[in-house]
C-alpha cells in the first residue's frame, strides 16, 4: 500500500517539481538551489496536465468500478473544454475534434502519421496502481486501452503497457530494473528494438533520438534516472535537469521511484504545497491527503476486482461520490 501511495503521490510531486523548467535547457533545478518554488506560470506545487489526468482516470476507474473507456474520454474531454493551463498538442487535438471516443485517436494518426508522445505515459500512475494486482496481461492491455483514447501510435500504447507492468513488479515489491527484460518480451514486436534500445542498461538520454516529448526517450530518461540513482527524490531531480519536457519526465520518473521506494520516500517539503486542479469540474483542488486517499482505494478496488468482487466504497450502491471529489455541476 505504501508503494501504490507512492506511484499515486511521487508522480504528481514529480510533475510539479518539474513544471517551471518545461522545455528549458538542462541543469536548471540544480542551478536554481530551491526546490517547489514554482516559475513559468505555475504556482509552488501546483501539479499540471499529467496529474490532472490521472486524476481524472483515477476517479473514472472508481465510480464506474472499471475501465470504462467512454467515461474516461468524456471526463477528458470535459476537462480539455475546461481550459487547461497545459495541454499537450496532439491530446487535446483528439479531445477537441468531436469525434467519437472509439476513433479521434485513430482519426488523428491517420492524418498526421505522427502521435507517438509521452501523453498517455505522463497520467498512467492511477490506472498502473489499479489493475497491479490482475497482473501481467491484464495490467499491460488496460495501459493499452487507455493509452489509445488519445494515441492513435502504437508505440504510446506500448510505452504506456511497459510503465504499468514495471510499476506491478515494484509494487509487488519486485526490482523493476531486474524485470525489463521479460516486460520487454511483451512488447509489439514491430515495437521491441527500439523499446530494448533507450531501456538498455548502457542507453543515456544524451543518446535519444528525438525530443523528450516523445514516447521512447521519455520512459528511457525515467528508467535511466531509476538505475543511475539510490532515492526517490535524488531520481526525480535527476529526470527534472534532463531538461525539455521536465514536468512529464519527472511525472513519469516519479510514478516509477514512487512505486519503487514508497510513500515515505518522497520529501514533505514537496508534498506539502502539491496540489493538483481540475479543470472543468469547479474550483476544487486534490491536496496530498486526497492524492493518499486516492492512491489506497485504487489499490484496494483494483485488488477485489481482480479477485472478481465487487468494490463499493462505503458499501453504498449506485452513483458512487467520493470525499475528496467534488465535480462542481
Ligand atoms: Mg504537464
Amino acid at each position: 500500500m505504501d508503494r501504490a501511495v507512492g506511484a499515486v503521490l511521487g508522480s504528481a510531486a514529480g510533475d510539479a517539481l518539474g513544471a517551471p523548467y518545461e522545455f528549458g535547457p538542462a541543469g536548471q533545478l540544480g542551478a536554481r538551489g530551491e526546490e517547489m518554488r514554482g516559475g513559468g506560470g505555475w504556482d509552488p506545487g501546483e501539479a499540471t496536465d499529467d496529474t490532472q489526468m490521472a486524476v481524472l482516470v483515477g476517479a473514472s476507474l472508481l465510480e464506474c468500478g472499471g475501465l470504462e473507456l467512454p467515461d474516461v474520454f468524456d471526463r477528458f474531454r470535459r476537462w480539455a473544454a475546461g481550459d487547461p493551463k497545459d495541454i499537450g498538442l496532439q491530446t487535446e487535438i483528439v479531445l477537441t475534434s468531436g469525434d467519437p471516443w472509439d476513433l479521434a485517436a485513430a482519426l488523428h494518426f491517420q492524418v498526421n502519421a505522427r502521435a507517438a508522445g509521452n501523453g498517455s505515459l505522463m497520467r498512467a500512475s492511477t490506472s498502473a496502481v489499479y489493475f497491479a494486482p490482475a497482473g501481467r496481461d491484464a495490467t499491460m492491455d488496460a495501459a493499452r486501452r487507455i493509452a489509445a483514447l488519445t494515441h492513435g501510435d502504437r508505440a504510446a500504447w506500448e510505452g504506456t503497457a511497459v510503465l504499468h507492468e514495471l510499476v506491478r513488479v515494484a509494487l509487488d515489491g519486485g526490482d523493476p530494473l531486474g524485470a525489463l527484460p521479460a516486460t520487454l518480451e511483451q512488447v509489439h514486436l514491430d515495437h521491441r528494438e527500439r523499446y530494448a534500445r533507450v531501456l538498455a542498461p548502457d542507453w543515456h538520454p544524451d543518446l535519444a533520438t528525438e525530443f523528450n516529448g516523445a514516447v521512447w526517450p521519455c520512459l528511457g530518461s525515467a528508467v535511466w534516472a531509476l538505475r543511475t540513482t539510490t532515492g526517490f527524490a535524488q531520481a526525480v531531480r535527476a529526470a527534472v535537469d534532463l531538461g525539455g519536457d521536465t514536468d512529464t519526465v519527472a511525472a513519469v520518473t516519479g510514478t516509477l521511484a514512487g512505486a519503487r521506494y514508497g510513500a515515505a520516500a518522497v520529501p514533505e517539503a514537496w508534498t506539502t504545497p502539491l496540489h493538483v486542479p481540475v479543470p472543468g469540474y469547479g474550483d476544487h483542488v486534490v491536496d496530498a491527503a486526497a492524492l493518499r486517499e486516492l492512491a489506497r482505494r485504487l489499490a484496494t478496488a483494483g485488488a477485489a476486482s481482480a479477485a472478481g468482487e465487487a468494490w463499493t466504497p462505503g458499501g453504498g450502491s449506485g452513483t458512487v461520490r467520493l470525499p475528496w471529489w467534488s465535480p462542481g455541476g
